[in-house]
């Protein structure tokens, strides 16, 4: 009889709990979709010092939602499996009413476009320093 493995097979309810889990939760990816439009992405990563925040709000992962506590720390990111899934998921334009339109047959199915999605730049000045 081959030693079968018994354990570890269980997870619980680990994926469900971990999906209400509110403490980390950042911005849905329709919100981030908002945000990397030029015009919100310039003022997301040019904002004002907030001591409440880490790294004082200066160093801001714009598809991830996230703020870090310097330059070094954000490139690190940058590279990280996070990221790079995030950026992946964002490739895909999101859901609209247009899209709904044509599901209840209103037009013609059009698949959804894939888009290039960049990793912001860091901050040159910053990396001076
Ligand atoms: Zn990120």
């Amino acid at each position: 009889m081959p030693p079968y493995k018994r354990k570890k097979y269980h997870h619980g309810d680990n994926t469900l709990s971990k999906k209400y889990k509110t403490k980390r939760k950042t911005k849905d990816l329709d919100e981030i979709d908002e945000d990397i439009k030029p015009q919100s992405a310039e003022k997301l990563l040019n904002q004002e010092v907030d001591y409440d925040l880490p790294g004082c709000a200066q160093f801001y992962c714009l598809h991830c939602a996230r703020y870090f506590i310097d330059n070094y720390t954000l490139g690190e990111h940058f590279r990280t499996k996070v990221h790079k899934r995030r950026l992946k998921a964002l490739e895909v334009e999101p859901f609209t009413q247009k899209d709904a339109d044509i599901a209840a047959g209103h037009g013609n199915y059009v698949p959804p476009k894939r888009r290039k999605i960049e990793t912001q730049s860091l901050k040159e000045s910053e990396m001076e320093k």
